[in-house]
């Protein structure tokens, strides 16, 4: 279920830059063509001994374990508590576990999700929830994919109701419509005074990044429906060889 606990810094959307304690939860049932966890998914359970060392042992008790484990993760400069994965909300009976016992511990928790599931949400103090865009997928259908829209809105919507500082991140690519990445910034707008982090991808594998000018572009149309609350939040963890 778990497969890291770590300690970094965070590398992307709204709160990019804080220090985080990191618990990844494995799998997900998208398949985005930039996703990164499918290698991580086959390795066996691992946790950083000391913070901040980036070097991860192997630790077969880490669901037995979980909060002694932050514990010794945390920091003086600790911001939060992130369930990250794959897709956290995949084991949302445990997750609830765990975020209360650590809330009652003081600790601020964050859900990364990519939103498909707005029934199995609960309050998180943050949350990031995906938003897919169409060429995020190979052979998607046009019914699935508006299908996948409404429930990431859906489940953005619940979270901001609940009082969570939820955000919405978006992963923009080569060949992206800025005209689609407006209406999302229109749709979260309805919802409310909500940030909208656009993500150039990171390139991998024959993935080309995006023109500086398109994601340029992209921020103002947004900036239309949002003003300021729009941000571009490449992944500084990749750039700075953090885990
Ligand atoms: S939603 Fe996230 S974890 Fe799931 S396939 Fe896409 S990028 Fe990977």
């Amino acid at each position: 279920m778990i497969s890291e606990v770590f300690s970094s810094v965070m590398g992307e959307g709204k709160y990019i830059g804080r220090r985080y304690i990191f618990i990844r939860f494995r799998g997900c049932p998208l398949n985005c063509v930039y996703c990164d966890e499918s290698v991580k998914e086959s390795m066996p359970p691992r946790v950083e001994r000391i913070p901040g060392s980036g070097i991860l042992e192997e630790y077969p008790y880490i669901e037995r374990d979980l909060v002694e484990i932050v514990n010794r993760l945390r920091t003086p400069d600790l911001f939060a508590v992130s369930f990250t994965g794959g897709e956290p909300l995949l084991h949302h009976e445990r997750v609830r576990e765990y975020s209360e016992e650590l809330r009652d511990l003081g600790y601020r928790t964050h859900l990364e999700s990519n939103g498909i599931y707005p029934e199995k949400l609960f309050f998180f103090h943050y949350a990031s929830i995906d938003i897919k865009l169409p060429e995020h997928f190979k052979d998607l259908d046009e019914r699935k994919y508006r299908r996948i829209y409404k429930l990431e809105l859906r489940s953005i919507k619940k979270l901001y109701r609940m009082g969570s500082e939820v955000y919405a991140k978006v992963v923009v690519m080569e060949e992206s419509d800025p005209e689609v990445v407006e209406g999302v910034a229109r749709d979260i707008g309805d919802i409310g005074d909500i940030t909208l982090c656009i993500q150039p991808v990171t390139p991998i594998k024959d993935i080309k990044p995006v023109p500086r000018g398109k994601l340029l572009k992209m921020m103002e149309l947004c900036g239309k429906h949002l003003g300021d609350r729009v941000m571009c939040t490449p992944q500084i963890h990749k750039y700075l060889g953090l885990l």
